[in-house]
């Protein structure tokens, strides 16, 4: 069985930046994994939460909400603090991810580039720094080679996505996105990904902007082939799997 892993920072990432694709490679057989690293509990949007322990056991419910929407067989919410993952250990979010890794072998991640995504979120880019090394470490018996010593064992991943765009957000700081390199039509399933974002109901005064910008878009979601275990030129793709193997 193929697998797919996605690592993202806050619960709606999984909607707003990777929902149609989740839920089509989910129809064609993929197992999917989202990890999100922190509760989202520094929202501006509170739900009606008294504090921030309350707002991040909500939201951590409605992200559980939106994966089903999404088919996705696996969700994951870590414990890091929304708004401050530039300001945390590297090492011990990275070991925890490369864990994750070694324990659930995606044969494919999917993750921000560091550039952050169109809002250019700090905990989006560290996100991305910390998904990017768990992809590389994962596979190598000199990184935290003490995981190896439970019966966990290296697993190498055979591709690297960051989400990737052809627009920007005006008003805001700027961002350099990586070029798209593979692009997926999520044709029907763009209303599958409103209904999962829909599914965050603490964040319903954004639902109307996001709804107006997804559906400006269209039905594609673009990503950019930011590491491969096979060595070459780059190649234009419509498919995030297209020459991974079913191996492990
Ligand atoms: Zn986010």
């Amino acid at each position: 069985m193929l697998r797919l892993m996605c690592v993202t920072a806050h619960p709606d990432d999984e909607a707003g930046g990777f929902g149609g694709t989740l839920r089509l490679y989910h129809d064609r057989g993929v197992e999917t994994t989202v990890i999100c690293v922190t509760p989202g509990q520094a929202a501006s949007h509170r739900g009606g939460a008294k504090d921030d322990h309350e707002l991040a056991a909500i939201r951590r419910r409605e992200f559980a909400a939106s994966c089903a929407v999404l088919g996705v067989s696996r969700n994951l919410v870590l414990d890091y603090a929304d708004g401050k993952l530039h300001r945390i250990d590297l090492n011990g979010v990275v070991a925890e991810l490369t864990r994750l890794v070694r324990d659930l072998r995606p044969h494919v991640m999917l993750t921000f580039g560091p550039e952050g995504a169109v809002t250019g979120h700090t905990d989006h880019s560290m996100v991305s720094v910390f998904a990017s090394l768990a992809f590389h470490w994962a596979g190598r018996s000199n990184r935290y080679p003490d995981q190896l010593n439970d019966g966990l064992q290296v697993w190498r991943p055979q591709k690297l996505y960051y989400t990737a765009t052809t627009f920007t957000l005006p008003g805001r700081q700027p961002v350099s996105p990586a070029p798209p390199t593979a692009v997926i039509d999520i044709g029907a399933y763009l209303d599958t990904k409103i209904a999962a974002f829909r599914a965050h109901a603490s964040q319903a005064p954004l639902f109307s902007l996001f709804e107006q910008n997804i559906r400006g878009r269209g039905t594609q979601e673009m990503f950019h082939l930011a590491a491969s275990s096979k060595l070459g030129m780059m190649t234009p793709e419509t498919d995030l799997f297209s020459g991974v193997t079913d191996e492990g």
